[in-house]
């Protein structure tokens, strides 16, 4: 996870290997080898996700919960057998924890409109940090807006890391809700999230981890962390997209009104009014994401075969090596450069927009990511609209950097040598 110098490549990873697991890595784009560099945008999926997916498609799909028949009974298993998983990969206590969402950001608006909105109000104050994406700053200027509280943020230091001097000043007795990521996007920042939530509860505020960036690369245990909320999106650990977890602590979930209404989440319903399912189907309103919670387990059981710690070093090294590499490159300023980092490198090249960079290394096989990666206030602290970023996985390699930089060297001979 953290990005030594002297990172050095696990012996044990078997990189060649990992890779045959994604089929979609054997292709080439534009003539030449695909070099898949947007993992933190969306993460490949490897063939056990897409062959359980397909497998249930073929013969178990049915709607959950409700049916007496056979199918919607083995849908019904191999949905809440995804929710074990997760249960598991989380170290959550118990499997009503959690709250199957669309995604991260689904998660955090729940968090936002079903505890922040009912109990808020003008004086209370909301925390996040300047490192946040926009889907753990809008829902709550939002419901800043719907209670009067007001939103705080702690700032950084000039090389991307949290201002932790700052944090301490700002966290007082009106701070409700501290939310935080865990890993930052658009740097690749780790927060020290288990010194910050401890302090921040101990301050008396209810603490969410947007772990969106976290559980690619970190191993989680939310009873050791001891947050109040967790969140994350399947589609970045290898898994499908339109499925994420909320997890929760269970007395602050029953505590929570249900954020939609609809079908699976009540008990009863009467015009006269409606009671409510327990958890965690008090949050599932609706027919919900069914394969997609398969495809969710099936990834989890395959991070937990490679290791996230096994994976985790192999990305450091790589950042590492990354790192070094991408300093032989003239007119290259990095984006961020906080001593503890996960797996992403952002930078500018002099006289080179990073959406020109973004096309003319795909036109060499490379996908990286350009623009504001949904956090614009990084952007606005680093003076810059956008910068090119490219982030890891366990598949990628040092010939996929040595690509990324003979392609940027390409587009600095492209327009002009030295700018
Ligand atoms: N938080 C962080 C740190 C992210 O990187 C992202 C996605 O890039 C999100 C939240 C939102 O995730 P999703 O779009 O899957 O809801």
């Amino acid at each position: 996870m953290t990005a030594l110098p002297s990172a050095a490549f696990p012996d044990a990873f078997d990189v060649a290997r990992v890779r045959r697991d994604f089929p979609i890595l054997d292709q080439a784009i534009h003539g030449r080898p695909l070099v898949y560099l947007d993992n933190a945008a969306t993460a490949q999926k490897p063939r056990a996700v897409l062959e359980a997916m397909d497998h249930y498609y073929r013969e178990s799909n049915a709607n959950v919960h409700r049916g007496v028949h056979t199918l919607s009974e083995r849908a019904t298993a191999l949905y809440e057998g995804g929710r074990d998983r997760a249960r598991a990969f989380l170290n959550a206590r118990a499997r009503e924890e959690i709250i199957f969402v669309r995604g991260t950001t689904e998660a955090i608006n729940l968090v936002a409109q079903s505890y922040a909105r009912p109990r808020l109000k003008p004086g209370d104050e909301i925390l996040i940090t300047h490192l946040e994406h926009h889907s753990n700053t809008v829902p709550w200027q939002m419901v800043c807006e719907q209670t009067g509280a007001r939103l705080k943020v702690v700032p950084i230091t000039p090389d991307g890391a949290l201002d932790l001097e700052a944090f301490e000043r700002l966290l007082g007795p009106r701070t409700r809700i501290f939310a935080v990521a865990h890993v930052s996007n658009a740097l690749g920042t780790v927060n020290p999230i288990a010194e910050l939530t401890a302090r921040a509860r101990a301050a008396g505020a209810m603490v969410l981890i947007d772990g969106a960036q976290g559980v690619p690369h970190c191993a989680v245990d939310v009873q050791a962390l001891d947050c109040d909320f967790y969140a994350f999106s399947a589609h970045k650990l290898y898994g499908p997209t339109g499925i994420g977890v909320l997890y929760g602590r269970r007395e602050v979930l029953e505590a929570m009104p249900p954020w939609q209404g609809g079908g699976d989440m009540i008990r009863t319903v009467r015009f006269e009014g409606s009671t409510w399912n327990d958890l965690p189907y008090k949050f599932e309103a609706g027919t919900p994401a069914i394969a997609e919670a398969v495809g969710l387990g099936a990834a989890l059981d395959y991070v937990d075969r490679i290791g996230l710690d096994a994976i985790a070093r192999h990305e450091a090294a790589l950042l590492s090596y990354a790192l070094e590499r991408l300093r032989e490159i003239d007119g290259l300023r990095f984006i961020g450069s906080a001593p503890q980092r996960a797996s992403v490198v952002s930078f500018v090249v002099e006289g080179v927009h990073p959406h020109d960079l973004g096309t003319i290394l795909d036109h060499a096989g490379v996908a990286i990511r350009a623009g504001h990666h949904c956090a614009m206030p990084v952007m606005d602290f680093y003076g810059v609209p956008a910068t090119a970023r490219a982030s890891l996985a366990c598949y990628n390699t040092t010939a996929d950097i040595d690509a990324l930089v003979a392609a940027l060297q390409g587009a600095r001979d492209l327009f002009g040598g030295r700018g």
